[in-house]
């Protein structure tokens, strides 16, 4: 390759958050100059003879541009060494915990994970011999009783968690995690980088459902896992490339099962992640107001937003993260009132999914959650969970009041 010119080469890592999230990964186009990274729709590449790739292009499940700059802006959000960016953030879980994993392992779940990372690790990987303990995280020592010596080589963290909003203490669980030489991994979708950086506090992966705050627009489905810089296997594992970097084997994986993600999801991801930090500001704010609204009114039974003082991971979110998130969930004492305030609301959308510019409301048990209904993980039948947005939030404190008193649940 020739050196051009116009190609900026910058090392982002002490610049800001959203310097990074703007411009990592992002030089503009070296040869028109074009300052938003292109869309490479392509599946593969001219060779300049055989075998003479183009900056490594071959084909474009192993190497796409706008993947790439999207995995370099991530790796630099989170303070990892690398990115690797999939279709949905479960082919992310499935390729990184396939990566890490092998039959007759064991590892630790959430008692109150994502239903959906609940279903790949209870009855996809289950069938080819991994064990799972689910467990209550916010008890740290709950995690250390459950190791099994030797068969432990996967932690799962999820924190804040989906949908109770539990909170677990990450470093303290690294802690164990490395004792009992197990990786450990967190999905980090609720907090956000912005909010969370869980590798400076010891986890050894990172994963996202970049679907939500990341994309920001419930506009794309994606997912990603970044890696810590040296993060290993398994004790005793060695990867397909002949290495013991947990990085070398999930990039390996990533290739050889493919669920990669394509270049105009790649490219909507990439956009969303520009203004996450704005948007995580304008969530946080919005969801302490409408959770403040709910502790006062009376037909509420109990608000759950690790922002409240009166919340048990309260001291703990405070410490790993710079704010409280925007996801808040509530009691109403009855399965009929919860579904009757879910499909009462005009301003917040009865919808699944979360972390959109646009309020969403939902009723866990018969939707996000009813595949784990009837196991370990089923929540209360009488919890609404919200995605609060960024409108004005008077529109969202006035449309809560309205569908909580249309539900029978008045002052
Ligand atoms: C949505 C979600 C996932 C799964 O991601 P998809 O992009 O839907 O595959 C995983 N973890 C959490 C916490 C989620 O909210």
């Amino acid at each position: 390759m020739t050196h051009d010119p116009l190609a900026q080469t910058h090392d982002w890592t002490d610049s800001g958050f959203s310097t990074r999230a703007i411009h990592a990964g992002q030089d503009p186009d070296p040869r028109t100059g074009a300052v938003v990274t292109p869309i490479h729709q392509v599946s593969t590449y001219k060779q300049d003879g055989v075998g003479g790739l183009r900056d490594g292009y071959e084909y474009s499940r192993s190497g796409n541009p706008t993947r790439d700059a999207l995995q370099e802006a991530l790796a630099a959000v989170e303070g990892g060494a690398a990115a690797f960016a999939f279709a949905s953030g479960l082919a992310a879980e499935d390729t990184l915990l396939r990566a890490v994993l092998r039959p007759g392992d064991h590892m630790i779940v959430p008692d109150d994970a994502y239903g959906g990372t609940y279903r790949l690790v209870a009855r996809v990987l289950g069938p080819w011999g991994i064990d799972h303990t689910p467990v209550h995280l916010s008890d740290p020592d709950a995690v250390l009783a459950a190791i099994q010596p030797g068969r432990t080589k996967v932690i799962w963290v999820e924190t804040p968690t989906n949908p109770l909003l539990g909170i677990a203490d990450i470093a303290a669980i690294a802690t164990h995690a490395r004792s009992a030489g197990a990786v450990l991994v967190v999905d980090n979708t609720f907090a956000s980088p912005y909010l969370q950086q869980p590798i400076a506090l010891g986890a050894d992966a990172v994963v996202h459902s970049t679907t939500k705050y990341i994309g920001g627009h419930s506009d794309v489905v994606g997912g990603a896992v970044v890696v810590a810089d040296g993060a290993q296997l398994p004790a005793g594992l060695e990867g397909p490339t002949g290495t013991t970097a947990l990085g070398d084997a999930v990039g390996f994986l990533q290739n050889a099962s493919g669920a990669v993600a394509g270049p105009f999801d790649a490219w909507l991801t990439l956009r969303g992640l520009k203004t996450l930090a704005v948007r995580m500001d304008r969530h946080n704010a919005n969801a302490e107001a409408v959770a403040r609204f709910l502790v006062e009114h009376p037909g509420v039974r109990e608000v759950l937003w690790p922002g409240l003082p009166e919340h048990p991971g309260h001291e703990v979110a405070a410490r790993q993260m710079r704010g409280f998130g925007g996801m808040v969930a509530f009691r109403t004492g009855s399965a009929e009132s919860a579904v009757a305030v879910c499909g009462a609301t005009r301003v917040f959308t009865l919808a699944e999914s979360l972390g959109g510019v646009e309020s969403l409301v939902e009723h866990p048990g018969r939707m996000t959650h009813g595949s784990v209904a009837g196991t370990a993980l089923e929540v209360p039948d009488d919890l609404v969970r919200l995605s609060v947005g960024i409108e004005d939030v008077e529109d969202l404190l006035a449309d809560l009041e309205q569908a909580l008193a249309a539900a029978g649940l008045s002052r």
